[in-house]
């Protein structure tokens, strides 16, 4: 409505409360402070390229030019070292951290040839060889530590990061998300700064939620499942999208920022729940000595089933022969068991418990939890089945009542998690601190 005051950036659709500051236009049309930098940024540019202005008023202001910016080089962290960080806060899952640490390392050297002459004199007569994009498919059950792998090297390498649901996009013209959305969350974690974005790493969750519906031809487009990995495709190899600034759906009047995703390390995840069975079941598996399946245990470890994939394996799972190959490098996450979850609580740097810790510490009161407390809860989390995602909701449960009353209680308490506590069988015990002696 004209007049109307702007509720959200028309730009990168931030709402108000978030946005530092809203430059309001007419017609509840408004620009957050961001977005202003953003294009500052993109006039100044094209006026030192070229020595004039960029657009004609009215045209696409926002049109990033896909010629490569002068990068500096990524600050190279050798896998080992990457292992040591990820070891500090992901517990087991050893072939994933080594798989990644190796992946993200050649990404990024990759990366760091394609931008840098620096590196040509190395290469020798390698010099003209380009190197392939190696995005990863991590396969593992719900809760088992794939985001929290990929955020974490994100974290370490000073990258941008962004976490898409693959389940919620479909192909371009349906409802739902475009593809270009997971890019718009890229932008939006690098502050809309297109070059750092360029250099970002993308999870994708849920891939393998995205099969082909059906072998045969049907009269319904398939457009969540097969449409959605071939607009994935290009974006795991590399072209230069339109990304609609405010999200949602683009359509052709509307002003894109233009993203180049060929350094963009994409990291797709996904249960494919049943792929050890697949692989044990198949006779050349037997030969390799793998044992048959029995009842629920999972049938293989992380190694043999890295070891006795097959494309067809997931292609079993309606993926696209195509987009299985944009995923060269795979590793598997085994299912956590009870020590592993005991481990988690205690063992991360930011773990729940030390997370609980503080936050009594902030209130000058002592939380402790016994060892019992900790081994009950990870049954619990085991009971729910969602891996180490349950261990929180677990403990968040049990301590409300304390943390309701934490203001109220006296002064230097000692709160301890009992077993019992966790089990609901009696609250969290609390001693008052006891009096000095006059
Ligand atoms: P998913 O495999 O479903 O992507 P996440 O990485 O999102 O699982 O894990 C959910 C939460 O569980 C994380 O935020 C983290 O706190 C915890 N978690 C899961 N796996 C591990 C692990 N191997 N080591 C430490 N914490 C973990």
């Amino acid at each position: 409505m004209a007049g109307d005051r702007a509720e959200s950036c028309s730009f990168c659709g931030k709402p108000a409360a978030q946005a530092g500051k809203l430059i309001a236009g007419p017609a509840g049309v408004g620009i957050c402070d961001a977005c202003v930098s953003t294009c500052g940024r993109l006039l100044d540019r094209e006026k030192s390229r070229d020595g004039k202005p960029s657009a004609p008023a009215g045209g696409p202001a926002m049109q990033e030019a896909p010629a490569k910016p002068p990068l500096a080089p990524i600050k190279l962290i050798p896998p080992t070292q990457l292992r040591l960080e990820l070891d500090a806060h992901v517990i087991g899952q050893a072939h994933a951290k080594k798989v990644l640490s190796v992946a993200v390392f050649n990404h990024y050297k990759r990366l760091n040839d394609r931008h840098t002459q620096a590196t040509a004199a190395q290469a020798g007569d390698l010099a003209d060889v380009e190197l392939d994009k190696s995005n990863v498919l991590l396969i593992g059950p719900t809760g088992t530590g794939k985001t929290l792998l990929a955020r974490s090297l994100a974290r370490m390498l000073d990258v941008p990061f962004a976490i898409a649901d693959a389940t919620t996009l479909t192909e371009a013209g349906y409802v739902g998300d475009d593809v270009e959305t997971v890019i718009l969350r890229l932008l939006q974690s690098a502050d809309m700064d297109v070059e750092r974005a360029q250099r970002g790493i993308v999870f994708i969750d849920e891939i393998d939620k995205i099969g082909r519906k059906s072998d045969s031809a049907s009269i319904t487009r398939d457009v969540s499942g097969e449409g959605v990995q071939q607009a994935l495709l290009k974006l795991l190899e590399g072209t230069v999208c339109n990304v609609p600034p405010a999200g949602g759906r683009k359509h052709p009047e509307q002003q894109c920022i233009r993203v180049d995703t060929a350094d963009i390390l994409f990291i797709c995840g996904g249960a494919f729940a049943g792929l050890d069975r697949i692989i044990a079941r198949r006779g050349g598996a037997k030969s390799l000595g793998f044992v048959p399946p029995q009842n629920d245990k999972p049938s293989l470890s992380a190694e043999q089933i890295v070891a006795g994939l097959q494309p067809e394996d997931l292609f079993s799972f309606g993926m696209i022969p195509e987009f299985v190959g944009r995923l060269p490098v795979i590793s598997v996450l085994e299912p956590l068991d009870r020590e592993a979850l005991i481990r988690i609580l205690t063992e991360p740097r930011n773990a729940a418990t030390k997370q609980y810790r503080k936050l009594f510490a902030l209130s000058g009161m002592t939380l402790e939890f016994s060892r019992e407390s900790l081994e009950a809860a990870a049954d619990k989390a085991l009971a729910l089945g969602t891996g180490a995602r349950g261990l929180r909701s677990v403990l968040e449960g049990v301590l409300l009542d304390a943390m309701y009353a934490l203001p109220e209680a006296a002064p230097g308490s000692k709160f301890t998690v009992t077993a019992e506590a966790i089990r609901g069988e009696k609250p969290v015990t609390v001693a008052a601190p006891k009096k000095k002696a006059s």
